[in-house]
Order: C-alpha cells, then sequence, then structure tokens
C-alpha cells in the first residue's frame, strides 16, 4: 500500500510513500507519520489518503518510518478545504496546514497531555434568556431567516449599536436547537474579550474561544474535543477558527466582515478568512451572516448583485441617534496660526466639555509611537532602517528608533550623522505624542493608549478596556485598534486628528478603509441615550471622501469606489493577482521580474502591469518588485493559473534566478 502524504514544506503537492505491511491495517486519510525527507530530513505529516496502486517512479519511494498516530487527526472535510485554500491562494498544502497543523502534531509526537478535566456543563438554567428583540431588530432577524430558503450568505447590514449582536445570539439559539454548530468569527482578539462575557451568559459553556494568544495546550484540547463528536456547538474565534475540525456547521456568523483583519498577508497561505468561510460553509451545507456597518465593496456587490442577500437595519437600538461629525479645517487654522497644538480649538473646547460633564472622551490617530520620523534641521537627513527601505518611527517612552516592517530597534543619534548638526526634529504624530500633549493640556485626567505597543499581552488588552469600561480611565487615545465593534456606553465625543493621513496610502482600498475607519470610530460615540458628537480634523474637507463621511453616506461612497474599480481594472470588477519577487541582490530580482512579466505579457497583453519597485523598495535586506495581473472574472481560473505556474518554472530554472522568492496574493 502507498499514501499520499502532506508535509509541512514550501512545495506544492502531496509525496507519496510506501507504507509497510505492518502499518497497512492502521493507516488511514488523517493519520499522522513520520517520513523521511531530502538527504537527512524527516518530517511529520498528515496522510492525505492511500492508493492501492503503485504509482511512476516507484524505485525512488521510501517507506513511511513511523506511524505516530493511527486515528485521524484532521477530518477529511479539512482536507477539501486545505486542497481548496492550496489551489485558490497558489499555496503549497504544507504552507496551509502549518497555520494550526504545528501545536497538535507536537503534542502527538511527545508524551500524551493529560487532557484537562472539563467542567460540569452548568444546566440551561444557570443561563440567562435571550433579550426581546426590538421590532427592527426582530424584522431584521425575520428577513435573514427567510433568505436562507434561498440564499446561502446573507449581508446584515446595520448602522453601529442598532444590535447586530443580540440578532446574531437569536440565530446561534436556532441552529443550536436545530443540533448544529457555529462559528463565529471576529477579525481580532480585542474584540473577544467584550463579546465572550455577553455570550456566556446565553449560551454558558457551550462557547469556546480560539485565537493566537491561547496556549498550545488549550489549542490542544480544543481540537481535541471537536474531534470527538461532542465537540463544543459554539465558536467564536479570530481568522484561524477556519481551520478547526467542524463536524457539523450549521452557520457562520462573521462579524465587522469589512475588517483588513481577516486577510493574512503574510506567511502564506495569503487568504482572506470571509471568503474561504464561504467555501466551508459550502461543504457543510451552512449558512452564513456577514455582519457590518460599512460593508467591505465586494460584499456589497454581491449583494446587489443578488449573490448574497441582504438585509438593512438603520435604526439604532432605542432610536439612539447617530453621532452628529463636525468637520474641522485645519489647513485654514494653520493659515489663521490657530492650530497651537494637534487638537483644533473647536475639538478642545468640545473635549472641556465632556470632561466636564463626566463623560468619556475617544481620540483616534491610525500611528504607533510618538513621530513617524526625524529629520535633521540642517541637512534633511532621516534615520531609516538598515533592512527595509523605511524610515524609522520614533518612540520616545523607550527612547529608541523602530522599524515597524521588521521589529529593528536603532539608539537615536546624537547628532547627525551626515553633517553632524544635534537638532533633530519630530515629524508628524503618533498615539504617543497625542498622550502627551493630552497630560500637558488636561493635567490629571485619566488617559489610557490602545495600541500594539500598550497591547503586546492579552492581559495588558484586557486591562485597558476593562478600566474604560468601568470609567477608570476618561480619554482613551488609539490606532485602528478601536475602531472595531468595542461598545462603549458613556463615551460622547470621538475626535479623527487627522483625516487626510488615513486617504493617502497608495492602496486601492485606501478610500474604501478610510471611509470604514472614520465611520466605525464615528460610531463609537453616544452609542446610548445621549447622541454624541464626532470632530473631525482634515485639511480638504471637501473632498468627496469626507463629504460621504460627513453624511454618513455609505452609497455614494460605494458609487465612487466602483466607478473608479471598474476605470483602473480592480475588484470586485476584475480579478487582482499581485506577484511579489524578493531576493538579496536587486540586479537579479529587477532582471526576473522582468523576464516573468514580458513572458505573460506574451499571453495575457495589457493585463499585465509592472514590473515596478514599490515604494518600500526592500524589506529584511531583500528588495522587492511587485507585478500585478488585473483578470476578468469570466476568465477561467485554471488558464492563467496554470500559465503563471509555467512561466515561474521557466524562469526560476534559469540560471542566477534559482533563488529569487516568488510569493502571489490573490485579490
Ligand atoms: P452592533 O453590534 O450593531 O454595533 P450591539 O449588538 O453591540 O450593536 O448593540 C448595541 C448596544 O445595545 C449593546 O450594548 C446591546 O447590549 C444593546 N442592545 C441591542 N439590542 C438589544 C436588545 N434587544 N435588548 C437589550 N439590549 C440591546
Ligand atoms: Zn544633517
Ligand atoms: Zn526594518
Amino acid at each position: 500500500m502507498f499514501a499520499e502524504i502532506i508535509l509541512p514544506v514550501p512545495l506544492s503537492g502531496v509525496f507519496t510513500y510506501f507504507a509497510p505491511p505492518e502499518m497497512e491495517a492502521h493507516i488511514v486519510s488523517g493519520s499522522l507519520v513520520r517520513v523521511p525527507f531530502g538527504k537527512n530530513h524527516s518530517y511529520a505529516g498528515i496522510v492525505y489518503r492511500t492508493l492501492q496502486e503503485a504509482p511512476a517512479h516507484i524505485e525512488t519511494i521510501k517507506p513511511i518510518a513511523e506511524l505516530i498516530c493511527s486515528e485521524p487527526l484532521v477530518r477529511p472535510g479539512q482536507l477539501q478545504l486545505w486542497e481548496w485554500m492550496a489551489q485558490y491562494y497558489f499555496c503549497s498544502w504544507g504552507e496551509v496546514s502549518r497555520n494550526v497543523l504545528p501545536a497538535i502534531i507536537r503534542s502527538k509526537e511527545k508524551p500524551p497531555v493529560r487532557p484537562q478535566k472539563r467542567k460540569a456543563a452548568e444546566g440551561s438554567s444557570g443561563r440567562q434568556a435571550l433579550h426581546p428583540l426590538s421590532d427592527p431588530q426582530q424584522t431584521a432577524y425575520g428577513q435573514i431567516v427567510q433568505s436562507f430558503r434561498e440564499k446561502d450568505v446573507c449581508l446584515l447590514h446595520g448602522v453601529t449599536a442598532s444590535g447586530k449582536t443580540e440578532i446574531y445570539t437569536y440565530l446561534i439559539r436556532d441552529t443550536l436547537r436545530a443540533g448544529r454548530q457555529v462559528l463565529y468569527l471576529l477579525p481580532e482578539i480585542a474584540l473577544t474579550t467584550q463579546l465572550t462575557d455577553r455570550l456566556k451568559r446565553f449560551f454558558g459553556d457551550s462557547l469556546c474561544v480560539f485565537h493566537s494568544k491561547i496556549s498550545d495546550r488549550e489549542r490542544v484540547n480544543i481540537w481535541n474535543r471537536l474531534l470527538t463528536n461532542d465537540g463544543y456547538p459554539v465558536i467564536l474565534g479570530v481568522r484561524s477558527s477556519i481551520f478547526l475540525p467542524f463536524s457539523d456547521l450549521g452557520l457562520i456568523i462573521v462579524d465587522e466582515e469589512h475588517e483588513p483583519g481577516y486577510k493574512q498577508h503574510d506567511p502564506a497561505p495569503r487568504y482572506q478568512a470571509r471568503n474561504t468561510a464561504i467555501v466551508l460553509a459550502t461543504q457543510h451545507g451552512a449558512k452564513v451572516v456577514l455582519g457590518s456597518a460599512t460593508p467591505s465593496v465586494e460584499s456589497y456587490y454581491n449583494a446587489q448583485t443578488g449573490k448574497y442577500s441582504y438585509v438593512r437595519l438603520d435604526k439604532r437600538f432605542e432610536d439612539a441617534e447617530l453621532p452628529t461629525v463636525v468637520p474641522v479645517d485645519v489647513k485654514e487654522l494653520r493659515r489663521k496660526k490657530l492650530m497651537k497644538s494637534i487638537f483644533s480649538p473647536v475639538l478642545i473646547e468640545h473635549m472641556q466639555d465632556t470632561l466636564a460633564r463626566g463623560e468619556q472622551i475617544i481620540l483616534f490617530q491610525n500611528r504607533r509611537g510618538f513621530a513617524p520620523s526625524l529629520v535633521c534641521k540642517t541637512c534633511d537627513w532621516t534615520p531609516k532602517c538598515r533592512f527595509c527601505d523605511v524610515s524609522l518611527t520614533y518612540h520616545k517612552n523607550t527612547k529608541a528608533l523602530t522599524c515597524h516592517y521588521c521589529g529593528r530597534t536603532y539608539v537615536i543619534p546624537k547628532a547627525c550623522p551626515d553633517c553632524g548638526d544635534n537638532g533633530l526634529n519630530a515629524i508628524g504624530y503618533g498615539t504617543e505624542k497625542v498622550e502627551e500633549e493630552i497630560h500637558t493640556l488636561f493635567p490629571g485626567v485619566p488617559v489610557a493608549r490602545l495600541d500594539t505597543d500598550t497591547s503586546k499581552s492579552r492581559k495588558s488588552l484586557e486591562e485597558i478596556i476593562k478600566s474604560f469600561e468601568a470609567g477608570e480611565t476618561q480619554i482613551l487615545i488609539g490606532t485602528q485598534m478601536i475602531s472595531k465593534g468595542l461598545d462603549f456606553e458613556n463615551v460622547r465625543l470621538v475626535g479623527i486628528l487627522n483625516a487626510d493621513a488615513l486617504m493617502n496610502h497608495p492602496d486601492f482600498r485606501a478610500h474604501e478603509r478610510a471611509y470604514q475607519l472614520m465611520s466605525q470610530v464615528a460610531g463609537r460615540a453616544g452609542r446610548r441615550r445621549t447622541p454624541g458628537e464626532v470632530v473631525l480634523q482634515t485639511s480638504h474637507p471637501e473632498h468627496p471622501l469626507i463629504q460621504s463621511v460627513l453624511q454618513q453616506n455609505y452609497e455614494a461612497m460605494y458609487a465612487m469606489q466602483m466607478e473608479e474599480r471598474a476605470l483602473f481594472r480592480y475588484p470586485p470588477l476584475f480579478r487582482l493577482v499581485e506577484i511579489t519577487l524578493k531576493h538579496r541582490d536587486e540586479a537579479i530580482v529587477s532582471a526576473f521580474a522582468g523576464e516573468y512579466a514580458a513572458r505573460l505579457r506574451e499571453k495575457l497583453g495589457d493585463r499585465v502591469v509592472g514590473p515596478d519597485r514599490p515604494a518600500i523598495g526592500k524589506v529584511q535586506n531583500k528588495y522587492i518588485r511587485k507585478i500585478l495581473l488585473k483578470i476578468e472574472l469570466s476568465a477561467a481560473s485554471t488558464v492563467w493559473r496554470e500559465l503563471l505556474e509555467q512561466v515561474q518554472r521557466q524562469v526560476g530554472d534559469s540560471a542566477g534566478f534559482r533563488n529569487v522568492a516568488v510569493q502571489y496574493d490573490i485579490d
């Protein structure tokens, strides 16, 4: 007998081995085995399937060295999903499997971990009943249930604080009653804390939380329990939870479906968990709810074209009013010399009033650190990372310069290394600087900062959120981490300090993202009885995107975006494939990219854009070139996929080009 094995290596396909007769009866799809690989390596890998017939090249086939665990570690459905991911996202099976498997495999290789004693399930008596739904919520809930008769995916477009979460709890209840599992996806672990508390009240121990910061031991326990048939019925988790061994999913909720946190950029597989969740749901015959106050252009397009059903919730719970957004023209204020700090006089006035009333403030600045860069007063020299093509961020608290791409830190030079002048100016500002200015302006007011620097551990993250919730801190300063579904009762004022910086990214989704961020942060204001206020500082109050935010007009933003995407051939109207090439030698990567693009162009013509040297042309000492493909949705994907593979092989095999790394990122 032979077996095809999935190995944790970045090579495509599965690897065939010979199963010795004594193993034959015990090896099944999903078993864990150890096999020799290459000259003197060995790997633990999962059996994809067993083969009775001898494959070609039988003389080179090696035997399986050891059967580590005969009982399947993964379900057949998972293998199917991995196969789809490897094919769609252009990566190897090993890259897909290593996302979740390492901890599970290690646990089998070591003496078995003792399973944690399971807490006795709280009877349903220990749980509350669900909150009764308001009329608009009831209507939306009914529409979703109705829509599931015809379509598998429903986009729930509900303004912030309309009570989408309450609607989800009813859908979860229905699914549990039908005896099936629920996967509740969140873009970020910052959100799991608040939501776990909410959902535990209704679902008690049926609920299990899965994210990147749980221990390996917990991970293994959750995995093992899901493999048994009395696994958890409700899993609340971040994007990697789509890899868990579900037995019978009835519902997948993708909350804040527009969030970029669902996309994994590095390492491979570079997948979109929202889209993968829809494939997973199809496998299980499950329904999907995509929920958002600011849907992604892709999902809204799918709803418009009838692929998804669409349910809208325009009212906040208990008719709470949406916040009013006040634009402040900082360009004008600067001209009149009225911008004395980061804060405009209007914002300072609003802050004083809010603090005087004992209410809370959120300040949004999407940059961490003190200043995005330092500049020499005399010669304009700025410190850059030696390994990446980016300027270093100045962190005043830790007295260091940090590269936000590779994480390296540098000491701050006493004098300019170029001209010897000893004056370096800070340019721009990040959350640290905002915090410092708040201390000066409002001494004694308790302030907290929520960004990746302050919330490295799960505990510090929870503490920041809990103490703001409890009113112990009055001002919360944060990066995009604060824009996501957090629910604070007493926040009256939200300040968006620099709207322009949000819009100036070299990315076709930048404006969509800026709209989403601003609307979402704005949505944190006045979620209950008192209406909230938002002060939005910008140099371009007349810009159509800013106008759409001021009017809270999603459709206007969508229409503008669709026009641009049609014009420049971007998703959702075209498929986008980004090819990234990396090498230590700039001449080599440049020659490779030229050759690669030329060969593609022979077949694909002007669908090929580039190669270009991206704005950040070097990361981790590797030079980068990018090629974009913009392909019609109607084109059969097998055709261009095969072409890419073929060209990569041809160009990659020529002398001198062997070590160029090639990455694909779809859409
Ligand atoms: P969304 O997810 O749409 O932003 P939430 O579900 O967080 O909105 O609801 C906003 C607030 O209103 C929450 O604090 C929630 O507890 C409350 N709320 C919403 N619907 C109900 C309901 N039917 N009964 C009681 N409280 C509700
Ligand atoms: Zn200088
Ligand atoms: Zn760097």
